[in-house]
């Protein structure tokens, strides 16, 4: 047997939840993984630990005072690693010709230009950002086609179809008989709650999610479904397939990631347990198959697999997305960036719960939808939106 291709990877995002998951897998794969760049926010400690375990080439701080503190405590501790610092630098360490593999999992916006620098510089992309898909879908698919870049998701669900469809799935669901996209959805901490103690609930209670450990943003996304709701975008994106055909279910065990429904009914599924480790280690290794470290799946344990329908109105983040990718054009840029403001808000105390769906629709009536043709255009509505979102959330101020 030969050995495998040696990946040199850049982790955009790598003290978060997902970078923390990618890098237990590369650990567990020596000879088949090198890690060449790993990049962080704000947590100089947590970077600096993960620069002496894994000794990438480079590191890169979102700024310089952060990258100078980080200078330091590798100096101290003998680390080779180069620190940089600034958005620019993110965009180098994703298309530098050394490296072949970068996971996407800065969360939010600002996560869309390395990846959309790794996407034209030809890489194979690992994407959990959904944020920057959402907000540029035409612009990053079109640039994904144009530079042959291999696109991967790895967020559970759309991982999940990625490996229900057929291998020559080229983007047209008809052509492969696809019928339908079952988008499996938790139905995160508050799907039993009732309706009126919503308002109550806390950044504590919207990030204990009962099945997934992640990102505080991420958490509050599953909270008001709005995750859900950027994922059926993503999806669209992704695969093609119209969002008339795109079906969320409900299915709180969180053990049937995703489902694609055929013409002829057969329904193919990707089950397991609910550990990013399983989509990230299949996407790394793809189209081969690794250990990823999680449990072997118990069905014996878990007894019963529920489904139900999604309540919209309990969580109409959920129609506003669907709303958005109707409507077209920037109008998934306005939806994403007014949810970006309003769930930093309601994780700073500053808005209530139900009010991340009232900022989100306030602002999608307030910004008019323009075509999405290139990402000047883009970048502008995220601002327009930004800034309406922050008046319509300091109308709904909390004291
Ligand atoms: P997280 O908050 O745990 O980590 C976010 C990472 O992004 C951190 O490394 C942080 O340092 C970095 N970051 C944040 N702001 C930045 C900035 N301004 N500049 C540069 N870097 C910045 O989030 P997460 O849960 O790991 O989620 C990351 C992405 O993956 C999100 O888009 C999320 O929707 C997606 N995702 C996460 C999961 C999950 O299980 N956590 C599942 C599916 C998809
Ligand atoms: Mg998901």
């Amino acid at each position: 047997m030969t050995a495998p291709f040696l990946q040199q990877i850049t982790i955009l995002g790598a003290t978060g939840s997902i970078g923390t998951s990618t890098l237990d897998v590369i650990a567990r794969h020596p000879g088949r993984y090198d890690v060449f760049a790993l990049t962080a926010d704000s947590s100089v400690d947590k970077l600096a630990r993960l620069c002496l375990r894994f000794e990438p080439r480079y590191a890169v701080m979102a700024n310089e005072a952060a990258a100078e503190k980080l200078r330091r405590l590798l100096a101290v501790a003998f680390c080779p690693t180069e620190v940089l610092s600034g958005a620019a630098a993110l965009c180098e360490v994703a298309s530098s010709p050394d490296v072949s593999t970068v996971v996407a999992a800065i969360v939010g916006a600002v996560g869309l230009e390395p990846t959309l620098a790794a996407v034209r510089a030809g890489k194979k992309v690992l994407l959990a950002n959904k944020e920057a898909l959402v907000m540029s879908g035409r612009i990053f698919m079109d640039a994904v086609l144009a530079s042959r870049a291999t696109l991967l998701p790895i967020d559970s669900e759309h991982n999940a179809i990625f490996q229900s469809l057929p291998g020559n799935y080229r983007c047209n669901p008809d052509v492969n008989g696809v019928r339908r996209i079952l988008l499996t959805a938790s139905g995160g901490p508050f799907r039993r709650l009732p309706q009126e103690k919503l308002e109550q609930v806390t950044p504590a209670d919207a990030c204990a999610h009962p099945v997934w450990k992640m990102g505080r943003k991420i958490s509050v996304d599953s909270a008001t479904m709005m995750n859900k709701g950027l994922e059926v975008i993503e999806a669209y994106w992704l695969f093609a397939v119209p969002e008339s055909r795109i079906e969320v279910v409900v299915h709180p065990q969180g053990v049937v990631h995703s489902m694609v429904d055929y013409v002829d009914g057969s329904v193919i599924a990707q089950l397991g347990n609910p550990d990013m480790r399983v989509p990230i280690s299949h996407a790394l290794a793809w189209p081969e198959r690794i250990d990823s470290g999680t449990t072997m799946l118990d069905l014996f344990g878990i007894g019963t697999l529920d489904f139900e329908p999604p309540d919209f109105s309990r969580f109409p983040c959920l129609s506003l997305a669907y709303q958005a990718l109707r409507a077209g054009g920037t109008a998934p840029t306005a939806l994403n960036a007014a949810n970006e403001v309003a769930v930093e808000a309601f994780l700073d105390s500053r808005l209530g719960f139900c009010g991340i769906a009232e900022v989100i629709a306030a602002t999608l009536e307030r910004v008019t939808p323009e075509k999405a043709n290139n990402l000047e255009t883009v970048l502008a509505i995220d601002i327009q939106a930004r800034e309406i979102a922050r008046e319509e959330t300091a109308r709904r101020a909390i004291a």
